[in-house]
């Protein structure tokens, strides 16, 4: 059976959001949506005694229309699957049925379907010197390779948009529908510097559709990838600026330094070095001085990776004010310590990693919490399953090399019962100043493992899987040692241990 699409998942801070696409894919074709026609749904899973099933429907069947209706994404059909007395047009093995189901509105229906957009996925028309996806070797999977720009997925699965190819119907939608919040792409305000930065004259007005939809009281979380010599330093004061300007209904902006692996074409595309990364944090916390006093609160945050680059500490968690950017690598670290030191029973699995990418929820509920199972046999709740405190053997905690100088502190002050040792894991599949956890491979984690002694558990987080897959394809099965996939949380980690 095909998996159910996976709606939700975890957004990208550099922009593209590798998995997530995936998650819209057709898995029969294993091709992006948008390079495949319009096609309806197929029911992939079907609840015992729902609806549904009652009314005789069966997975593998085509919806082609729902009362009358041809969705376009699980938005839509949520809309119309909450209405009381459906009668579905389906195809089956060839035959056109009309099914009709008694419900009542807002009963779920019991089904799941194997897409998120029926229509075409709304790719991005950018060309960004910092693009991930340029910067990905070849042979991948073709998934990885698609860019999109689809302010729907920005509201599902929160990747965030530029709005370069946002439509007056496209804002019409968003505030009949309510579609919040949403995820943009902001890297500078002067209109120059952002329409040089995507290299796309729309980029130097695109933002009006960002005043636009903030109007409306539309939620929405805006990022800034700063790329040293291009919009940080005066261009990222005068960002900042406009945003308390013009833009201070924002919910919060992200700072986050673009990623640079080993493949990208692009020669002026370098990482920050250690001066320009404390550069940033200065400007950011300057003007959450700033913005405090005006606003009431920060809303501009630096990602943890510059104050791992720049050496300083990370904020405390408190001067996150609750804004929950962990997805794009701000704060996880403050929470990870906090997860880790039992000051909370509330771990924030949904938004792990610095650059995290996951699939595995259903379609119903939009922004459903994600499925931490390292496979799609994996148990629901692997820590549960695979922690053995009771173990006498040593531990070994598999992380990126940015993970591991945020968890060797963590251990080095706790007593465990066994003897536990970070193993940071290079990138080298990358390259680059790629180190996030989330962006770990079988390849890497093959060469690391297979010098680490037999015998020894070891603790993998589940972020840099996705149904079960390394971004390089890979499985676990494929690495020289068993590893014990653990959610990717200080809580998970701490019973994992034994600490
Ligand atoms: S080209 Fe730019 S806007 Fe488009 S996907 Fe890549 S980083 Fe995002």
């Amino acid at each position: 059976m095909r998996a159910p699409v996976a709606v939700p998942g975890p957004r990208d801070r550099r922009c593209v959001q590798l998995g997530q696409v995936e998650a819209a894919l057709r898995p029969n074709t294993g091709l992006p949506v948008e390079w495949s026609a319009m096609s309806a749904p197929v029911v992939v899973e079907l609840q015992q005694g729902s609806p549904a099933d009652l009314a005789g429907l069966a997975v593998g069947d085509t919806v082609v229309a729902l009362n009358g209706q041809f969705p376009r994404d699980v938005i839509e059909w949520q809309q119309l699957v909450d209405e009381a007395d459906l009668e579905l047009e389906i195809e089956r093995g060839g035959l056109a049925i009309t099914i009709e189901v008694d419900k009542r509105a807002g009963e779920p229906l019991g089904i799941d379907v194997d897409a998120a957009i029926f229509d075409r996925v709304r790719t991005c028309d950018n060309h960004c010197d910092f693009c991930f996806i340029y910067q990905l070797p070849k042979g991948m999977r073709r998934s990885l390779y698609l860019k999109d720009d689809d302010y729907r997925l920005s509201f599902l699965y929160g990747n965030f948009t530029t709005l370069t190819r946002f439509t007056e119907a496209d804002l019409e939608r968003v505030i009949t529908e309510r579609l919040s919040p949403l995820y943009v792409s902001i890297h500078a305000t002067d209109p120059a510097v952002r329409s040089h930065m995507l290299r796309n004259k729309r980029g130097a007005m695109s933002l009006r559709w960002l005043e636009a939809i903030l109007d409306a009281d539309i939620e929405v979380h805006g990022q800034v990838v700063c790329c040293p010599g291009v919009n940080d330093g005066s261009t990222l004061e005068q960002t900042l600026a406009d945003m308390l300007d013009r833009y201070h209904r924002l919910a919060s902006i992200a700072v986050v330094p673009l990623g640079v692996s080993r493949y990208s074409p692009v020669d002026a595309m370098r990482p920050h070095t250690i001066a320009e990364a404390r550069a940033v944090v200065a400007t950011v916390e300057r003007w959450q001085g700033i913005f405090l006093d005006v606003l009431g609160r920060r809303m501009v945050y630096a990602a943890d990776e510059y104050y791992l680059r720049a050496g300083r500490p990370f904020p405390d968690h408190h001067t996150y004010e609750g804004v929950d950017m962990h997805e794009d690598g701000i704060g996880m670290a403050a929470t990870f310590g906090r997860e880790f030191r039992g000051e909370t029973d509330q771990a924030v699995s949904t938004a792990s990693g610095f650059f995290a990418w996951v699939e595995g929820a259903p379609p119903a509920g939009y922004r459903a919490p994600r499925n931490p199972g390292a496979s799609p046999d994996a148990p629901a709740t692997p820590v549960e399953l695979t922690a053995r405190p009771h173990s006498k053997k040593p531990i070994g905690v598999l992380t990126g090399t940015l993970g591991a100088q945020v968890i060797e502190p963590l251990i080095a002050a706790t007593s465990t019962p066994t003897p536990t040792r970070v193993i940071p894991v290079a990138n080298e599949f990358f390259g680059g100043n790629v180190g996030v956890t989330g962006l770990m491979v079988g390849a890497d984690l093959q060469r690391v493992l297979a010098a680490e002694p037999q015998g020894d558990r070891y603790l993998l987080p589940d972020v840099c899987l996705s149904n079960g897959r390394f971004l390089d394809g890979l499985t676990v099965d494929d690495l020289p040692r068993p590893v014990e996939v653990i959610a990717t949380d200080g809580i998970s980690l701490r019973k994992a241990i034994g600490a």
